[in-house]
């Protein structure tokens, strides 16, 4: 059982405010999952505990511990939603039903369901704290899935390196992904696990003396040259991204250079370049092997000089240089850029209240570089009339990633609005996501995926069970429509519908083929007085 002095311990802030924050989370979830046990046999709480320590670590701040803590407590245990509302600051619970409800998205396992769920977790999770303490709960859970019952650890697996990794990598949270496919990777491939453990063994032991000359005639030249203060260290390739190469490579692994890499952590931007200099002095490069992501990060923000060079010690070895402040990023990622940025002097001595907003600018800053890859999901839309006829100018706005101002609260704000509280993403059962507007019913889904489906509705399911058309779709749920030749629109539909493309196919299918004119029919019936149309006549 990870103590409370742990978490408190590897927190970022010594404010006394925050740590009382998550002293009194800690005993509230101590509370609330007393006499629960894990598969493992072990107390509950040994399992909230956990998370809160790995956001401690992640330099997250004292609400999203306290989440950590309590990210159960509502789902699991007999805390209602209430108590933890009356007991903690709003955002807690925020958090909290964040994390709850991406719980409730079950993976399919196919492809395409990977990525529309990936892209729906990011849209949904709508504060990158949500999403921040899903994974620090999947990296607990992947460390202990050897006593989760067999078909459930499968499906967690795969859960796990097709949508938490990649979301980790996404963040920029380097360690996390590395270790999150490490943990399940035995769980895949029990196979491959193995012989790729046994290659990385054999050929690090084979490097690894030759790297520590690499490293010591290095440091010797660096110091030669003034470069004082800089640390270095070697990096051993994950497994799972080594068989990833290997099946590239067609296992032949003396084709891969980068198994082990020699890490160089210097002070200053410039000090990378002379290192650099440096580097290329001692050794020769190989040609095409140099990577400035200094210059050009990474999407996910990654930055650092790559080379590969020919030593006569240990062969062809890969260089990474980079500073402290790369270094972090690339380990925690935007976890390390919200705790850094935040808790540096300037920031400490600001009020509580634009403490916050100065985070949760900063959380949005980096929701904003993630969502303009969810473009692709209202193209996916199949039906182009709708993009074209209904494609919302925020989302326009959201793709120019240039055009992105200043850090305005008015912006976030508006951000937050139109993206969550104006859309819903719903799946296909084939795991596709459609996006529509909020209060959108089963005939909006229908007419979205085609029009001959709204024409020829016959029935809707949602999440499995039928329901009526008038039923209001939410986020993440799974529908699915019943077609039938012999099925038409009704006139009842129209008071159904959201969209103007369900609303023009219904028109059209009812004869109705413009807005304005039935209603003049109509009244000309109600009304026999001859129309100006008849006089004429
Ligand atoms: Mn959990």
């Amino acid at each position: 059982m990870t103590p409370l002095k742990d978490i408190l311990g590897a927190m970022r802030t010594t404010a006394e405010e925050d740590r009382d924050l998550v002293r009194r989370a800690y005993e509230f979830a101590q509370r609330a999952h007393d006499g629960q046990t894990r598969y493992s046999g072990e107390p509950y709480f040994v399992h909230p505990a956990a998370v809160a320590k790995t956001l401690a670590k992640f330099g997250m701040d004292a609400t999203t511990i306290a989440a950590g803590l309590l990210h159960d407590t509502v789902e699991d245990a007999r805390a209602s939603r209430e108590e933890v509302e009356k007991e903690f600051e709003k955002e807690v619970l925020f958090i909290v039903d964040g994390v709850t409800k991406l719980g409730h998205h079950k993976y399919r396992g196919a492809e395409r369901h990977a990525e529309s769920l990936r892209r729906l977790l990011v849209a949904t999770a709508s504060d990158i704290r949500v999403l921040i303490v899903k994974l620090a709960d999947r990296y607990h859970n992947t460390q202990t899935l050897g006593h989760v019952p067999p078909h459930k650890r499968r499906r967690i697996a795969l859960e796990t390196l097709e949508i938490y990794a990649p979301i980790a990598d996404r963040l920029g949270m380097g360690q996390v992904k590395r270790d999150l496919e490490d943990l399940v990777f035995p769980h895949i491939d029990p196979d491959a696990y193995a012989h790729t453990l046994e290659l990385r063994k054999a050929k690090t032991k084979e490097t690894e003396i030759g790297l520590a000359k690499v490293q010591k005639e290095l440091r010797k030249e660096f110091v030669k040259k003034g470069l004082q203060d800089f640390r270095t260290s070697i990096r051993i390739k994950g497994l799972w991204s080594l068989h990833q190469k290997l099946i590239r490579k067609h296992d032949d692994i003396t084709l891969i250079h980068d198994i082990a890499a020699l890490r160089i952590v210097v002070p200053k931007l410039e000090d990378c370049y002379v290192a650099l200099g440096i580097v290329h002095a001692l050794y020769r490069p190989l040609p095409g092997e140099f990577k400035d992501y200094i210059a050009f990060p990474k999407p996910n923000g990654y930055q650092s000089l790559h080379t590969t060079v020919m030593t006569s010690e240990a062969g062809i070895v890969e260089i990474q240089i980079r500073t402290e402040e790369m270094h972090r990023h690339a380990e925690f990622g935007v976890a390390s850029h919200m705790s850094y940025k935040l808790l540096g002097k300037e920031i400490e001595q600001l009020d509580r209240s634009t403490q916050r907003s100065r985070f949760s600018a900063l959380s949005f800053s980096w929701m904003r570089s993630l969502i303009p890859s969810l473009m692709h999901v209202s193209s996916a839309t199949k039906n182009a009339d709708q993009s074209s006829a209904e494609s919302p100018h925020w989302l326009v706005e959201l793709a120019d990633a240039h055009a992105i101002i200043a850090e305005s609260q008015a912006f976030v704000e508006g951000l937050k609005e139109d993206f969550f509280s104006r859309r819903v993403f719903v799946f296909t059962p084939q795991g596709d996501v459609v996006d529509l507007p909020i209060d959108s019913t089963p005939i909006d889904f229908a007419y979205a995926i085609h029009t001959d489906l709204g024409d020829h509705l016959q029935g809707a399911k949602v999440n499995g069970k039928f329901v009526s058309f008038d039923t209001k779709l939410n986020n993440g749920d799974i529908v699915e429509v019943l077609r039938r030749e012999s099925a038409h629109p009704s006139p009842k539909w129209l008071d159904h519908v959201k969209t103007a493309l369900a609303r023009k196919h219904i028109r059209l299918a009812l004869g109705m083929t413009e807005p304005d004119k039935p209603r003049r029919r109509r009244r000309a019936a109600k009304h026999p007085t001859p129309t100006h149309e008849d006089v004429k006549r």
